[in-house]
Formats: structure tokens, sequence, C-alpha cells
């Protein structure tokens, strides 16, 4: 195999040095730090480019081989998703000079959404690198699944993913439901396509080593250890149709014979997100909820192992995934999913052994599946030690290992002669 040195990764819209959980910042800043860190170990350089959201600072070190370079592109301040694509072409030019600045050149580039991959054509070009370009979420699904009231994506973002998946080198689908979606829904070439699954860190989400960690992380959240506890994970915007969980959790309470909590951790995303989480609360209230539902806002990512370790499951209600890392990491942490069977949510639970999966967002099924593992300690227990096993199989060293593998075969390819793969 060739060897694959420097990495230029563009998250052009949403910087990895933003926690995620509100705003644009989700699974793919995790999904953008895990795979550099995983990188970092095996010897590869990354530079993550971004836009600059605040003065100061331009170049942040976040471990040892990779970097953050916030590039001065349009306003320095957060500005919406939808107006930040106007930058676009500034961006690539900064990118264009930093480089240039520091005399240094990429093997590789890897967008990651399709505003960076329309940064990163000319880039690649420019530094005689392949296109690598990892979707993250596609406008035509977001239209087919839109909620009631929520805003379709625009023709101008359909119109960028399209330039995007034609002049990439290769596509990176996190699933075979990605996959299929490239290819029906953009006409993507099928050989300009690797399905790569995102990973997790191990070290971080795991089950509970046993003593008193269960019962602490409650205690936190004002629970006691026989609180029925249900968790959802992800930022608020109406695609991710949380009004699932409440109703669910409002026809589950009467059902069982000890305290319901309902756990929501996140914040707004997209500009529909505030109202969105006035509306669940409203409905929390109209469905007399009361203290049951907390809405604890976004939370650190270093803080989320302890809250999934102190739940007794995850609940994912979401519209479309393409992949969900939240579910994986309940699984990593031992906790059963109960979700609607869409997207990557597919692949990561294991209906009927580690977790339910629901063929339509219905309350009353929600609540029914939910309440088999609260009633019933031994499929807990059993869906628990599945729901890890299960989650073996990701790996940010495996996404890591995956994607260098293509990295040098596309190398290869514009330098065959070299290559010994
Ligand atoms: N997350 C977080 N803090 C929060 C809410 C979410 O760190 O308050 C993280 C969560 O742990 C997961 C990611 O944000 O890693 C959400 O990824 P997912 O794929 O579930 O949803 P996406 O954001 O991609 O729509």
């Amino acid at each position: 195999m060739l060897p694959v040195r420097r990495v230029a990764v563009l998250a052009y819209h949403s910087s990895p040095l933003t926690e995620p959980g509100s705003g644009d910042a989700g699974g793919m800043t995790v999904y953008v730090r895990g795979v550099a860190a995983a990188h970092a170990a095996a010897g590869i350089h990354t530079d993550i480019f971004t836009r600059a959201t605040s003065e100061g600072g331009r170049i942040a070190r976040i471990s040892e081989g990779v970097r953050v370079i916030s590039i001065d592109a349009g306003p320095p301040r957060v500005i919406p998703k939808h107006s930040v694509a106007q930058y676009i072409d500034e961006f690539a030019a900064g990118v264009q000079d930093f480089a240039a600045m520091q005399r240094t050149s990429y093997d590789i580039v890897h967008s990651h959404y399709w505003q960076s991959g329309l940064a990163a054509i000319p880039l690649a070009e420019r530094w005689g690198a392949p296109l690598v370009h990892s979707q993250h979420t596609l406008a035509r699904v977001k239209n087919l699944y839109l909620a009631p009231g929520d805003t379709a994506e625009p023709q101008a973002r359909i119109e960028g993913e399209e330039r995007v998946i034609n002049r990439a080198d290769v596509l990176i689908p996190s699933t075979d439901d990605e996959w299929e979606q490239l290819s029906c829904l953009y006409g993507a070439m099928h050989d300009r396509m690797k399905i790569i699954h995102p990973g997790i860190d191990h070290a971080v989400f795991k089950p509970n080593a046993g003593g008193n960690e269960r019962a602490e992380a409650r205690e936190r959240l004002g629970l006691t250890p026989e609180h029925a506890v249900i968790l959802c994970v992800g930022r608020i915007q109406p695609l991710k149709g949380l009004s699932l969980a409440v109703r669910a959790a409002a026809e589950l309470a009467p059902q069982l014979d000890r305290e319901l909590a309902l756990i929501i951790v996140g914040g707004p995303s997209t500009p529909a997100g505030e109202a969105e989480l006035a509306r669940l609360r409203r409905l929390a209230d109209d469905l007399s909820l009361g203290a049951r539902v907390q809405f604890l806002g976004p939370q650190p990512h270093g803080e989320l192992p302890e809250l999934y370790r102190a739940a007794d499951v995850l609940a994912v209600c979401s519209r479309t995934e393409s992949f969900g890392l939240a579910a994986l990491e309940a699984h990593a942490c031992g906790v059963p999913v109960v979700a609607t069977a869409v997207g990557g949510l597919k692949y990561v639970v294991h209906n009927g052994m580690s977790g339910w999966l629901l063929d339509s967002a219905d309350p009353s099924k929600m609540a029914d599946r939910l309440l088999s593992l609260l009633a019933d300690e031994r499929l807990h227990l059993s869906f628990s030690e599945a729901a890890a096993a299960s989650a073996r199989r990701f790996s940010w060293d495996r996404t890591a290992a995956e994607l260098l593998e293509l990295y040098s075969c596309l190398i290869a390819a514009s330098a065959p002669e070299a290559c010994t793969c």
C-alpha cells in the first residue's frame, strides 16, 4: 500500500471545536474527530479546515497529529447553514492560501456535507489529490420524510449535492440504505461508492462496570435506582420526531409499577428547532407529564457515557437517520434501544435481540416495546448484553482503517507504478 501522510479534511459549516448536541454540530463532528484521532494513532497527520466563526486563534491542535484550522470566509460569527453557502469560494481560496503559505500539500481531500464538497472540488484539482466525500445527510431524503410544517431543503442544495456526487472520486455512504439513496435519488455511479460504517470509542462508551456507577449517574439527575429511565439523545428538530417519545411516555406511565423519567438531551437545531422544543414542552404539559420529563439541553459529549449509563432504554424517534450514532453509543454502554426502523438504526439495533425496531411512529407501539423491557428484568439483561456485543462490530479504528485502505488505493490509481497492494 502507498503511504498516506497528510489528509485535508473539510468541515466547512460545522467546526469540530464546537461541542455536538445543538445547532449544526452533531454526529458529523463526532465522526470527524473520531476518524482523525484514529488516523493520528496510525501516524497520519490530519488538518481539518472549517469556517472561522470568531475572531482570534486560527490553528488549534486538538491532539498529536490533528489540527483544526479556521479559515476566514464571511462574517466571523455563527450564521445559519442556509446562508453560509455564499462563502464557499472564499473559504476554498483561504484553504489554498493556507496550504501555500505553510508549503504543505495533501495526499487526500476528504469533505463532509455538500458545502464542504463544493469547496473541495477546486482544492483537489489544484493539489492533484483524490477527493473522497461523505454526505451525512441528503436533501432529497430529508424532503421525502419532512415533518408537517417543516421547511423543505432548497433546490440550491440539491444541485450542490449533485455536483459533488458527480465529481467526487469516491462517495462514502454509511449504510446500504444510503448507498441506495445515492444511487436511486442522485444517480451516483456504483463503482464510485464504498460503504464504510461510522465507529465508536469503546474506551469512552462502555457498559457499567458494576458498583455504584448507575446509581450515582441517576442521583446527579435527581433519580433513584427504582426509576424507569428512558433517554433521548440528539439535536432537537422536527425530523428527529421526539413527540413520539413524549406521547409514548404518557401512555407508558400509568402501566408501570414505578416512577417514569423521560430524559431528553440535546438543544435545538435548524430554524425550526426552537419551535419544535417549545412544541414538545407544551405537549408534555398537555399530557400532564410534569416533572417526569426533563429537557436537559445540550450536554458536553464527554458527559454522554454517564447519561447512557443512567438509562434503562434509549428511544430514537427519527423520521430518517443516515446512521444514528446515539443508538450505537447507547448499545456500547449496554443500553437497549427502541427506535423507528429507518436508515442506520436498522444496522445498529438487532430487532428482538438488542432492541426493538418500530415499523411506524405509533406511540402505543413504542410504549408497548418500552414496557416489555422495563417490566421484564431478564429480557432487559439479555438485550443489554446483546447491545454491548453488537456495538463491538464498530470502532473508529476500524472506520479509519477502511478509509486508509481506500485512500491508499486512490493514490495508487493516480500513481499505479508505485502501488504495492
Ligand atoms: N450529542 C452530544 N451532546 C448532546 C446531544 C448529542 O454530544 O447534548 C452527540 C451524541 O453523543 C452523538 C451525536 O451528538 O454522538 C449525535 O449523532 P447522531 O448520529 O445520533 O445524530 P446527528 O447529529 O448526526 O443527526
